[in-house]
């Protein structure tokens, strides 16, 4: 029986597969397990809250060695973490399709897919877990330095310094919140009820420092706030408890905002249970504990609405907790917005989202060298240049070493192209893997995120990821995926995937050409048929082909 095991993917040029696009199957599989990048590699769980990437040991080993052996002209199948099948395709064709945790309308919710689960029939495959491309904390760190950094903008006249900003969770996402914060020069007071989620962030450095209680946390914060000098504080408690807490004592908080895994009811801690008695009760009585859950969640959003109330900046960082405090009863839960209406769907309108790489070296030199192309290619873009600078110096790289940076239509494939070019010279000492969040421009139906109060009402609209997924199958991906539920839960998103190796064959150029194009392109068409001047604006001066514009 093949069971837990420490999993790291293998560095440097030595191939263990028949190409370099399985040999990136392969690693970055591995690598979503590596301990340094997994928050619970024994149980196969990747990051926020049980996203898997594979279904069980079994199964990842039976990847493994598939990958190990499938040909440049077959591709393997992946059903929910377990491969089902190898065909013949072609060249062109992805060498793996991965469809994870899809359930048909009806059936799309927690209960079943918990029964399916039991059953060993399924697994949740969160965004990029099931599909292979986290490539830890930093991944989601761009996004959310983008985010406060429009908060900045917005209210506080474009720096964080001189506030205080309040939020829960720091997991494999949520743990970026800190250092988004102080990047943006303000002070950060996050809350987790798992000490070792404080310690993880303290030791990758996302996190500045650990209070001993709320009153040691709340001196800290107002010292640096009033220093204007950017801090991080954990602070270790229940975010239901310590929230309404600190609403009623008063306390100085600028914004305020939420990544506990909220879209998941087993994996938020209720008052009065103990973090060390968490997932002995989820398991047993999970009816019980959703209940429960959900009734803390509601207080902790009528606190959050209390906040926003005494003037905060309140928003839903994409984790589904209005939602799931609605569920509960609580009437004013959508009172404050989500992330993406308030802050990012101006950038989704020109095609940017979180486009990222990874070397399949291992070696930190290739991402510096590929730092330097990206400023090199768009000298003009200041915000990536600043991204880039303080990335290179103050991230610390989790398994082989990636970066991320939202890049726009127009952009994507320009960057791709050059990193083949590179390849392609030897100035890169390996090939790499190009890909992105599910959380994209135009890859995600999410009626409570991404799709969140859509121009046209178009909020639950599914067709456009699983047209995104079809477009990257015609276009040359190397993988792609189709999942359900990533981010905010069962029954609330639809959402798709890619990912394009560079290994600098001309092949690859003309593949990552054309993904690196119409993926983005997505976003762009998704947001004119929705209305949205900025995207018609970029669809006419990028030349991107809209049908009904066209008449
Ligand atoms: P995670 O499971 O790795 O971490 C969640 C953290 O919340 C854990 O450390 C846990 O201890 C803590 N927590 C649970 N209940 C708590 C409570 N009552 N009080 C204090 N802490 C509590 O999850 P993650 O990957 O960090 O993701 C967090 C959430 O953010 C998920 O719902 C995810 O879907 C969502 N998310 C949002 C975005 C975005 O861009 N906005 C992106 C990815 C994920």
């Amino acid at each position: 029986m093949s069971g837990p095991r420490p999993v790291r993917a293998p560095r440097g040029t030595e191939l263990s597969a028949l190409g370099w696009q399985q040999e990136a199957a392969l690693r970055m599989l591995q690598n979503n397990l590596d301990p340094e990048v997994a928050e619970h590699p024994d149980k196969l769980v990747v990051y926020g809250g049980t996203g898997k990437a594979a279904r069980d040991w079994r199964s990842f080993d039976a990847m493994v060695r598939t990958l190990r052996t499938l040909k440049q002209d077959e591709t393997m199948l992946v059903q929910s973490g377990r491969p089902v099948g190898v065909m013949q395709t072609h060249e062109w064709a992805p060498r793996v399709l991965i469809a994870n945790s899809n359930l048909v309308g009806d059936w799309a919710n927690w209960e079943e897919f918990r029964r399916l689960e039991a059953l060993g029939l399924t697994m949740y495959g969160q965004m990029t877990a099931g599909s292979w491309i986290y490539i830890g904390t930093q991944g989601i760190l761009q996004g959310t330095y983008e985010t406060f950094a429009a908060v900045a903008a917005k209210k506080f006249g474009g720096t964080l310094a001189g506030t205080i900003t309040l939020t829960a969770g720091l997991g494999g996402m949520g743990g970026a919140q800190p250092l988004a914060v102080t990047m943006n020069d303000g002070v950060a007071l996050c809350i987790d009820c798992d000490p070792r989620a404080i310690e993880r962030r303290i030791e990758h450095r996302f996190l500045d420092v650990r209070a001993d209680s709320l009153e040691h946390a709340l001196q800290l914060a107002v010292e640096a706030r009033d220093a204007r000098r950017p801090l991080s504080i954990g602070l270790l408690g229940n975010a239901a408890e310590l929230l309404p807490r600190m609403l009623a004592e008063g306390a100085p908080v600028d914004i305020v905002t939420d990544q506990t895994s909220a879209h998941d009811p087993l994996a938020y801690l209720p008052v009065g249970v103990d973090f060390d008695d968490m997932a002995s009760y989820a398991a047993e009585k999970p009816a019980d504990f959703t209940l429960r859950a959900r009734e803390s969640m509601a207080a902790h959003v009528e606190a959050m609405v209390g906040f926003m109330d005494a003037g905060a900046e309140v928003f839903d960082y994409g984790n589904s907790i209005r939602g799931e405090a609605r569920l509960a009863g609580y009437a004013r839960a959508f009172d404050f917005p989500g992330f993406v209406p308030a802050y990012i769907r101006p950038l989704f309108c020109e095609g940017k989202g979180p486009f990222r790489w990874a070397a399949l070296s291992g070696e930190a030199s290739d991402i510096h060298k590929t730092d330097k192309a990206m400023l090199e290619l768009f000298p003009q873009n200041e915000s990536l240049h600043r991204w880039i600078r303080m990335a290179g110096e103050r991230v610390h790289f989790q398994g082989l070493p990636a970066r991320i940076c939202w890049l726009g239509y127009g952009e994507r494939d320009k960057a791709g192209e050059r990193f083949n070019d590179m390849v392609a010279s030897g100035e890169l000492a390996a090939p790499l893997a190009i890909g992105r969040d599910h959380l994209d421009c135009g890859s995600v139906a999410s009626p409570y995120r991404e799709t969140e109060a859509m121009l046209d009402g178009s909020d639950a609209i599914a067709d456009w990821p699983l047209l995104n997924a079809m477009v990257n199958v015609a276009s040359g991906a190397s993988w792609v995926s189709l999942h359900h539920g990533g981010g905010v839960g069962m029954g609330r998103s639809i959402h798709a995937g890619q990912v394009t190796v560079a290994d600098g064959t001309k092949l690859a150029g003309e593949k990552i050409r054309r993904v690196l194009t119409n993926d983005p392109g997505m976003g762009v068409v998704r947001h004119v048929d929705a209305g949205y001047d900025i995207a018609e604006s970029v669809a006419a001066d990028q030349g991107v082909r809209v049908p009904m514009a066209e008449g």
